[in-house]
């Protein structure tokens, strides 16, 4: 029986001829068979993968070198464009849709000689914290099944908690890596805005989508973003520094802050609360520093981001029209405007045209001002003051979710209150910066949690470091 702990330990046990490639693509092809009932997969690459694994043990039989990710096994959110596989984003308004090209963050991973084992189920165009607005039905949490994985790269997540690929992807435009990886108990990253291509990935949010990463080592992550993060000229919102190759240093000691309000939060969880501060303590103990800092505007954080990336998802998904590709009704239109919105009432589901509605509302000649341009200048209230944070700070320390992972159905009539549990993620997507879910509590309910810190933009490095610190404690714990 494979079991995976490391890319390196696995590379090792490939080099001295314990494994094979094609032995571990079965594996995994045995094990997403075995979960079928979570509904993390929507598309499997079986025969794909396993000619790609002949082929990588061939090349090694023949002396070849191996490359970066020779033989890893990586799934991927259906949001992401692969060549001549279909990308729906769990809508049946992309049914039958193939990828004409490939996103370029995937290119960086094939290119190393990553194995895609397939596609992944999440909430429909990634709206979503529970992964239940899907096309394809509900993703089930592998910790117990009657709960949600999280939102909305919830089967990306799934995929690597219950053991059916070593690492996945995802995109956070508001938490979608983090808050899955919080909820099944593994490592979650939102690289910086601007770190890695989002060429190919289907947009959500523009200006806040980012592809992430999932994994259980965070030298695995690290591996993974460094390959990612290289320049890309089909993305202009990309940085064009590029990540420093420093190696992890064990033991560094840092300066956090966290901020009160979030701490005093009446929504979070009494229990993910103690958690947090005795984590704290811990930090302090292990020589670094932690100080509370007030955050006044916590209230205004996730109206501000529903406001925005509603607006900007109305225009993002305009291009789905039915007239060049997706799904197109079959009921004769008699007009234009009939067609089109045939095709669109027939294509999306509920919470997406919610949100298509909101985006156009708050866009609207009579109340951009009152909305579009207040959050606007909420956004750029919370990067001032994010800068004076690091002006003082190296990192910050948040819950990632204000509760563990939710029973299925549970809020499927109350989509505000689905909203608001969005407010320790999405800090960090209206301001660009770097995050990391890490898993390092169980709760009482029998479910993970874990606890997220943040750095200033194009710091993931420094990210990491204290990610490998905070995972060396709980190994203490
Ligand atoms: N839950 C958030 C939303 O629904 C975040 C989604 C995401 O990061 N893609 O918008």
């Amino acid at each position: 029986m494979f079991s995976f702990s490391t890319i390196t330990r696995y590379q090792q046990q490939l080099a001295n001829n314990e494994l094979t490639c094609e032995a571990v693509v079965n594996h995994y092809l045995a094990e997403i068979e075995k979960h079928k009932g979570l509904n993390a997969f929507v598309e499997v690459y079986a025969d794909e993968a396993l000619e790609k694994a002949r082929a990588l043990d061939e090349s090694r039989s023949k002396g070849e070198e191996m490359k970066k990710l020779h033989g890893v096994v990586i799934a991927i959110k259906d949001v992401i464009c692969y060549k001549g596989h279909s990308v729906t984003a769990a809508s049946k308004i992309l049914d039958g849709f193939s990828s004409l090209f490939t996103a370029t963050a995937l290119q960086y991973l094939l290119d190393e000689d990553a194995i895609i084992i397939g596609n992944c189920n999440c909430d429909e165009f990634a709206m979503g914290s529970t992964n239940e607005n899907s096309v394809y039905g509900a993703v089930k949490n592998f910790a117990n099944e009657e709960r949600v994985p999280g939102g909305s790269s919830g089967g990306s997540a799934v995929a690597v908690q219950a053991g059916m690929c070593m690492l996945s992807l995802g995109s956070d435009t508001g938490g979608s890596v983090r808050q899955p990886a919080d909820h099944c108990g593994i490592i979650g990253l939102k690289p910086g805005y601007g770190r890695i291509s989002r060429y190919g990935l289907l947009a959500y949010a523009s200006s806040f989508d980012q592809v992430g990463i999932f994994g259980t080592t965070v030298q695995d992550v690290k591996l993974l973003l460094q390959i990612m993060s290289r320049p890309d000229n089909m993305d202009s919102t990309m940085t064009q520094r590029a990540l420093p190759p420093t190696e992890i240093e064990q033991n560094k000691k840092y300066k956090f802050c966290y901020f009160t309000q979030v701490m005093e939060h009446p929504s979070l969880d009494a229990e993910i609360r103690a958690g947090i501060e005795n984590k704290i303590e811990a930090l302090k103990i292990a020589g670094n520093e932690v100080e509370a800092v007030s955050f006044g505007l916590l209230d205004y954080i996730v109206p501000a981001y529903y406001v925005l990336t509603t607006a900007e998802a109305s225009s993002n998904l305009s291009r789905y029209d039915g007239v060049r590709y997706g799904h197109r009704s079959n009921v004769p239109a008699a007009d234009i405007d009939t067609f089109y919105k045939q095709n669109r009432s027939e294509g999306f589901g509920l919470e997406v045209k919610r949100r298509i509605m909101l985006g156009t509302f708050v866009l609207s000649t009579g109340y951009y001002d009152a909305y579009f341009a207040k959050a606007q200048q909420i956004r750029k209230l919370l990067v001032e003051k994010t800068n004076e944070i690091f002006s003082t700070y190296d990192g910050i320390i948040m819950p990632v979710a204000p509760t563990t992972a939710p029973l299925l159905g549970k809020k499927d009539d109350d989509p505000i209150a689905v909203y608001l549990a969005d407010i320790f993620t999405v800090f960090a997507n209206l301001t660009g910066l770097p995050a990391i879910a890490l898993p390092l509590f169980s709760h009482s309910d029998n479910m993970p949690y874990g606890l997220q810190i943040m750095t200033k933009n194009e710091n993931e490095v420094t990210l990491l470091q204290m990610a490998e610190n905070l995972m060396e404690l709980k190994t203490k714990d």
